[in-house]
């Protein structure tokens, strides 16, 4: 683990790397607060530092003042080094958001101690920001078929219909909803349609632009984000999504069976984000009225 040294004296600095390095860490060392405080910036900052309390350009305090108003998952664990040692001083130090301080001199093996106390709370932090960053993409991913689900894809959305308003580009959705689908399951069981489910998440995925999005609305329904585009080219996506589902059998549960959805497309014209759902979702009902394997745009 990598920790930061601020030390302005020049043989306190170098014995301090000296008894780190000898524990086995990645010392970085700075002879004042400035240069410290420009380190723990740093994208990949150390995550543990020792600090002394008076430096020139800037003391420790001050240090840890900034570092604790950075906007970090990842904050240092900061252990001030103080010769003042007295019970007020201390308390300024643990306002200033310091995790711990040892008085000048220090004992190595008390130092050691508490180096190892920042190190493992460092790496329980991390953990615990690993479990909650797979929780968030947990949280916005359909366990099925590995698409973003509803709640992700309707947030796309939202991000594209700001920026199509901004920037005045292009933006279209489609809706794709899979044809007698209850049929699939009733047949030949519910496995089977889940595979069913997973394979036209692949076949989608393959058949669409990299900046185009899809994601499971609901059951059997899915959405998809196309932008930068108009009406007509609109129509030939969802026809090659059309295609990409019918023009191979799936296989599930063993067997090759025969897949087709029916799309319905709309091209944002300046309404809510409902208003064009339900536009797409209109015109999806259509193509399934008109007999299904089939893509019908909304009218603009
Ligand atoms: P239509 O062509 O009109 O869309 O007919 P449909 O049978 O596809 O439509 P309906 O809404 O009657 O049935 C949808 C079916 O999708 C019913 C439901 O059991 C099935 N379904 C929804 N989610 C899942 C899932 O996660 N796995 C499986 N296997 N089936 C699902
Ligand atoms: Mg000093
Ligand atoms: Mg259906
Ligand atoms: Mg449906």
């Amino acid at each position: 683990m990598r920790v930061l040294i601020a030390e302005d004296d020049l043989t306190s600095r170098i014995l301090l790397t000296k008894v780190l390095e000898k524990w086995g860490y990645d010392v970085t060392v700075t002879s004042d607060g400035a240069a410290a405080w420009e380190a723990l910036q740093k994208p990949d900052a150390p995550r543990l530092a020792i600090l002394d309390w008076m430096m020139p350009e800037m003391d420790g305090i001050d240090v840890c003042r900034r570092a604790r108003a950075l906007e970090t998952r990842q904050p240092p664990y900061i252990i001030l080094l103080t010769a003042l040692g007295e019970k007020d001083d201390m308390m300024t130090g643990f306002e200033a958001g310091a995790d711990d301080y040892v008085g000048k001199p220090y004992d190595p093996a008390e130092l050691r101690a508490r180096v190892e106390v920042g190190r493992r709370l460092v790496e329980l932090n991390d953990e615990l920001i690993e479990a909650q960053l797979k929780l968030e993409v947990q949280a916005l991913t359909d366990a099925l078929t590995g698409l973003p689900n509803r709640r992700a894809i309707v947030e796309t959305l939202e991000a594209e219909l700001q920026r199509s308003s901004r920037e005045g580009t292009g933006l279209a959705v489609g809706m794709l909803d899979i044809d007698r689908f209850k049929r699939v399951n009733d047949e030949w069981g519910h496995a089977a349609g889940d595979a069913v489910l997973c394979e036209l998440a692949r076949r989608m995925e393959a058949a669409l632009r990299s900046y185009d999005s899809v994601g499971r609305f609901g059951g059997e329904e899915f959405l998809v984000v196309v932008p930068g585009v108009t009406g007509s080219q609109l129509g030939e996506l969802l026809e090659r999504l059309r295609g990409a589902v019918a023009e191979a059998p799936f296989m599930a549960g063993g067997r090759d069976l025969t897949v087709t959805v029916s799309l319905g497309g709309a091209v944002f014209a300046g309404e809510s984000m409902d208003a064009l759902i339900a536009r797409a979702d209109d015109a999806l009902y259509e193509a399934k009225a008109r007999g299904r394997d089939l893509v019908v745009l909304a009218e603009t």
